[in-house]
């Protein structure tokens, strides 16, 4: 049997389409759950912890210049490919693979340092030769295979 809902949706489907239009945004913007937030922070909570001790595990200070202030220290990666690997495995799990492998392969630079060693590196996410997309997909296979 048909229900009435379905015949009224065939016989009006305009009015029918701005309805279901409208639930979705209604519910786009409803206010996240709080077990959604709680879980949110607790998210955000674990990330700050795993990053803390990645700036711990690199000296808490810039490679570079000696630059302190963790608001702006950036953890880097001494030969680039960086952003391809957070695209690639999360940053959650890029920070587990950094304390995995004790930080070998990545230093702290302060903002500038990190922008200027950027620069002059020519290190342009967009840019990359085949050889580094392979090294950083085995690496990142690798460190999945072990989770
Ligand atoms: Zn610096």
């Amino acid at each position: 049997m048909v229900s009435r809902m379905t015949l009224w949706r065939d016989a009006n489907p305009g009015k029918a389409k701005l309805g279901a239009q409208r639930d979705y945004q209604r519910r786009k913007h409803q206010q996240p759950s709080l077990a959604c937030i709680k879980n949110r922070k607790a998210e955000l909570q674990y990330r700050q912890r795993l990053r803390s001790q990645i700036l711990d595990l690199l000296g808490n200070k810039c490679a570079v210049c000696g630059f302190s202030d963790p608001k702006a220290l950036q953890i880097d990666h001494i030969h680039g490919g960086g952003y391809r690997q957070r695209q690639g495995v999360g940053i959650d799990n890029q920070y587990r693979l950094i304390l995995e492998v004790k930080g070998e392969g990545y230093q702290l630079l302060c903002a500038n340092c990190n922008q200027i060693k950027k620069y002059v590196n020519k290190e342009n996410r967009h840019r990359a030769t085949a050889t580094t997309l392979v090294n950083e997909k085995t690496q990142q296979l690798n460190f999945l295979e072990d989770l």
